[in-house]
């Protein structure tokens, strides 16, 4: 064997994708009964209806260099909703990011004019943006987005960036993005994430796949069966030494793993600096089974797929720098997701698949059912009338459900300013162990979590030039909608 990734999330797949169409022989190892992690899904209540355990919304599955070669929009429908996400406000008012800048400038009244200017520069370079901040951070492939980047980032990366808007729609609209970061806010990273999904919002949209996210699982695993690759699961490596004889091992691991997996193989500097990684807060989901659309108060809410529930920006900006410093508020911030918004064959009759999920303290083992009914009924009441079954899994839940997610933290990592760079360490290559022949590809590198493959890609792109001395081969299908061989984030 050539290769051997460890770990099937879209990381460990998009590696596994360019190392066997570099014509490798690769073989992925995966602990849990079925390929995916973070992409998985499952028939939660025996009902015929589908939830996500984790992702459910691929804003970046459109615009990372890696999918957009890959051709995931020909592989898998990708279903996107005419509002890409919702923010409702206290009393009955909600702010709406429609995919047309257009209807959403109209929808923001007396800020609609600077929502337009904040956007359009960076919706005019949309692809070098995406590229820019899905890169290793190191050698973006283009630079063209960076000056309208920098400036807005230095502004709503502080607490004058609300005040850049007259009304709290405007502020709630960019603050509830950046909340995907699950950190203090404001931050600059926070600002960066939040600019570039707003943009996403109103460029790509902010979709979901048909039949939900493991549909883009099972894209890259046939990838990988057609180019002769071979997919394990339930199997889980302890031991790097299990892997002995391959020539390049691919871990889509945390790096409390990368060092257990070692064990004391590795240079002392390198494993001090391993333990130094600092895991974030987690996530409490709460998914439901309901038997009709979430009674949303504000009109247009219920056009989203997916809702922000936090109140104005300066109280997102308080809960998610309270959460981060680990105190568990009442009202935390918590997205909802409703795939048949844009997916309707994921309902069944009278069944309909909600969920959301709350973020909450490192390691937190609270239940997170009541927080999450009590957030969607403060909008939509009447809510918990709907529900016909419902399951919680808490952060500590979710550790024990995949081994990335330390303490509950899926982002695999907490994103300040440093460790958004450095991750997992400081070093010019990030993907690279001091091991031979040993990469990291998780969301504990750059650039970081969410599904976009790109660590997978870059992680791989290293491995091939160095183990090998091959150049990324192409990704795409023949005819199908790829950027052009090699190009997936050459750099
Ligand atoms: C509730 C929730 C909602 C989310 N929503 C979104 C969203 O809507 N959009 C988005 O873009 N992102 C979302 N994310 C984040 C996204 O899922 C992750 O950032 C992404 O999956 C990370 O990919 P990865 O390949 O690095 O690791 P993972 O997806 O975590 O996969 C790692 C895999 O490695 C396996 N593994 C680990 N150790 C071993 C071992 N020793 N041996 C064998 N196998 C091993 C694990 O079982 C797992 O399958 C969400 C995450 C969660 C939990």
């Amino acid at each position: 064997m050539d290769a051997a990734v460890v770990g099937s999330g879209p990381n460990g797949l998009a590696a596994a994708v360019t190392l066997a169409r570099a014509g490798l022989r690769v073989a992925v190892y995966e602990a849990a009964g079925t390929v995916g992690g973070g992409l998985r899904g499952a028939d939660l209540f025996g009902s015929g209806v589908v939830h996500d355990i984790c992702s459910a919304v691929h804003p970046m599955g459109m615009s990372s260099p890696f999918f957009r070669e890959f051709g995931l929009a020909a592989r898998v429908d990708m279903l996107r909703p005419e509002v890409s996400y919702a923010h409702p406000l206290d009393g009955g008012r909600a702010a709406l990011a429609w995919h047309d800048l257009d209807a959403t400038c109209a929808g923001l009244g007396r800020d609609g004019a600077r929502w337009r200017r904040l956007m359009e520069p960076l919706l005019a370079h949309g692809d070098d943006l995406a590229g820019l901040l899905l890169s290793d951070l190191r050698r973006p492939p283009g630079l063209r987005a960076a000056p309208a980047l920098a400036g807005r980032v230095l502004l709503h990366g502080t607490r004058l960036g609300p005040r850049s808007f007259r009304d709290e729609e405007a502020r709630a609209l960019l603050a509830g993005a950046a909340a995907h970061l699950t950190g203090p806010l404001p931050s600059l990273p926070g600002a960066a994430v939040g600019l570039l999904l707003a943009t996403l919002a109103h460029g790509p949209g902010w979709p979901v796949p048909r039949g939900g996210s493991r549909s883009i699982a099972e894209a890259l695993a046939a990838d990988i069966r057609a180019h002769g690759g071979v997919l394990h699961t339930g199997r889980k490596i302890t031991d790097l030494r299990e892997l002995a004889g391959v020539r390049v091992v691919l871990l889509d691991v945390s790096p409390t793993a990368l060092a257990a997996l070692a064990g004391d193989r590795l240079p002392g500097g390198y494993a001090r600096a391993l333990r130094r990684y600092r895991y974030g807060p987690s996530a409490g989901k709460a998914d439901f089974l309901v038997s009709e659309p979430i009674p949303w108060s504000a009109p247009g809410t219920g056009r989203a797929v997916t809702v922000h529930l936090g109140g104005t920006a300066a109280e997102v900006f308080r809960q998610e720098t309270a959460n981060a410093r680990g105190t568990a508020g009442e009202r935390p911030f918590v997205l909802v997701v409703d795939p048949a918004v844009a997916d309707p064959e994921r309902a069944r009759p009278g069944l309909r698949p909600v969920w959301a999920y709350a973020h909450l303290p490192h390691g937190s083992a609270r239940d997170p059912l009541p927080l999450v009914r009590a957030a969607i009924e403060r909008y939509a009441p009447g809510f918990t009338g709907t529900v016909v079954a419902e399951r919680g899994m808490s952060g500590a839940d979710y550790a024990r459900y995949n081994p990335n997610y330390v303490g509950g933290d899926i982002a695999t990592g907490a994103i300040g300013l440093r460790q958004s760079v450095f991750r997992p360490v400081a070093r010019w290559d990030p993907y690279r162990t001091p091991l031979p022949g040993v990469y990291l590809c998780s969301a504990a590198t750059p650039p970081g979590p969410g599904v976009h493959g790109m660590c997978g890609l870059l992680a791989a792109r290293t491995a091939l030039r160095r183990e090998f001395g091959l150049p990324l081969p192409p990704l795409g299908r023949a005819g199908a909608g790829a950027d052009g061989p090699g190009g997936a984030g050459a750099g």
